[in-house]
């Protein structure tokens, strides 16, 4: 069975200007010293996208959408990007369902499987978010609530990653053990293994979000399951995300 690429991916949210897209080339000739394979993605503000790819360009560096819309298509949808855009400016992955926009945003499952559907559409790969709030972790609930959130958001076909991202770890300082991370992919994995199929569910990278920085990568990275991490405000500068991505066994 080949080996899962790690997926580093950066989330800037709304952050940062231009002038900040010198970071992404700064990352980029950092990772040149990478000795193995580890995917390097970042994802900044739609705006940025298209300099974004001219920032990566001669560099391993990856760059994808936070969000695109539910509607595949053009359509008469004031303010909405959709998934087509996205890949038309260079990007090649998009983050769907992150919890401040199924949060504040009100994003159901059902909108979060369609903007998924869409990406895959165009060739881009959904990183379909989904992680307990801390109320269901009391609870008992991780297992249940983990294993539903990723069926019911998940594409029906193609290639996606899912981020396990709880919601009380997301801008933080806390983190679960990483007994309870590995505890976490393996329910989720086992809920693809049901849907998909063994084979789709060992190819799918599951990643670990919420309070990765430098200090605890290389622990979240050695947790059970953990192909890689989905990374907020630790990757806005070149120093940290990188230090970040070199924590990874297969980057050093
Ligand atoms: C995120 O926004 O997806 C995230 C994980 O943020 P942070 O790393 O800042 O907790």
């Amino acid at each position: 069975m080949a080996a899962r690429t790690p997926l580093i991916a950066g989330n800037w949210k709304m952050y940062g200007r231009r002038a900040d897209l010198a970071e992404i080339a700064k990352l980029g000739a950092r990772l040149g010293e990478a000795k193995g394979r580890v995917e390097a993605l970042i994802c900044p503000p739609a705006p940025y996208i298209a300099a974004a790819v001219e920032a990566a360009r001669g560099s391993t560096v990856v760059i994808g959408g936070q969000d695109c819309s539910s509607v595949g298509a053009d359509a008469a949808r004031t303010g909405e990007v959709n998934a087509g855009m996205l890949a038309d400016q260079g990007a090649r992955y998009v983050i769907v369902g992150h919890s401040e926009r199924r949060t504040l945003l009100g994003e159901t499952d059902e909108v979060v499987k369609a903007k998924a559907e869409a990406a895959v559409a165009v060739g881009l790969t959904p990183i379909v978010c989904v992680g307990e709030t801390a109320a269901h972790r009391s609870a008992g609930q991780v297992g249940a609530v983990v294993s539903a959130q990723s069926l019911a958001s998940a594409p029906g076909q193609g290639k996606f990653v899912i981020a396990y991202e709880p919601v009380w770890c997301i801008g933080g300082d806390r983190t679960p053990t990483m007994d309870e991370i590995g505890k976490a992919h393996g329910f989720i994995r086992a809920a693809l293994a049901e849907r998909y199929g063994a084979a789709t569910a060992e190819a799918t990278r599951i990643l670990y979000g919420g309070s990765v920085g430098p200090k605890n990568a290389a622990e979240v990275f050695g947790a059970r399951g953990v192909d890689g991490a989905l990374v907020g405000r630790a990757s806005l500068k070149a120093d940290d995300f990188s230090a970040i991505i070199f924590a990874h066994p297969a980057a050093s």
